[in-house]
């Protein structure tokens, strides 16, 4: 795990499966456009959830790109779900406005909630494609530029689900911390 600070706002990244992280008010969905469960994130968060969640997700559907709800945890350790759905890569442009929308909203719906903590997944970088180091800049960009605005998040955790991904975050986290 690696720590840097943007302002008093904690950035921490860590391997880990992002529908077990109990210390954590939300965590982030990178859903599909309906909601649905389905592979990756979205499957693993509606199955450690439970049908509660499904049945919350439908009246919100469907989302647009970029676009951020918020729901309950129901069954997760966590308060409260946030669902964005990222860009396909190739597909919806701009796709790094896009992808840095998903942050920056979900970051805002958590703190008009007045949770203190959010989890990210590396919201794109499966299902839908998008190059794993040019999201992760374009998230991490637009987690930082989004914490002047905060006033109750306290930490963000990005948790990414291989060794390969922790990494790519470990030398941004680096490369910011050499910048400051
Ligand atoms: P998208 O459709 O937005 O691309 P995916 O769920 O397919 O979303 O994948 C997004 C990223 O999350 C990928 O890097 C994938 O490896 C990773 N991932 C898959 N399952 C989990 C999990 N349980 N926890 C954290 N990250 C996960």
């Amino acid at each position: 795990m690696e720590v840097i600070y943007a302002g008093t706002t904690r950035l921490e990244c860590r391997q880990g499966d992002i529908a077990d992280q109990p210390d954590i008010d939300a965590i982030v969905n990178a859903a599909n456009s309906q909601l649905l469960s389905g592979s990756g994130v979205a499957g693993a968060i509606h199955d450690a959830a439970g049908t509660g969640l499904a049945e919350e997700c439908r009246e919100f559907a469907p989302i647009a790109t970029g676009e951020a709800v918020i729901t309950s945890g129901h069954n997760l350790p966590n308060s409260h779900v946030i669902h964005c759905l990222g860009p396909v890569y190739g597909r919806d442009e701009p796709a790094d406005t896009l992808l840095g929308d998903c942050y920056r909203h979900a970051l805002h719906l958590a703190d008009r909630h007045r949770l203190r903590s959010i989890a990210f997944p590396a919201i794109s970088t499966g299902m839908f494609s998008y190059p794993p180091e040019a999201a992760a800049r374009h998230a991490l960009k637009a987690v930082i530029a989004a914490c002047g605005e905060l006033h109750h998040i306290e930490l963000i955790r990005f948790v990414l689900f291989s060794e390969s991904d922790l990494r790519i975050y470990e030398e941004l986290f680096d490369a910011y911390r050499g910048s400051c």
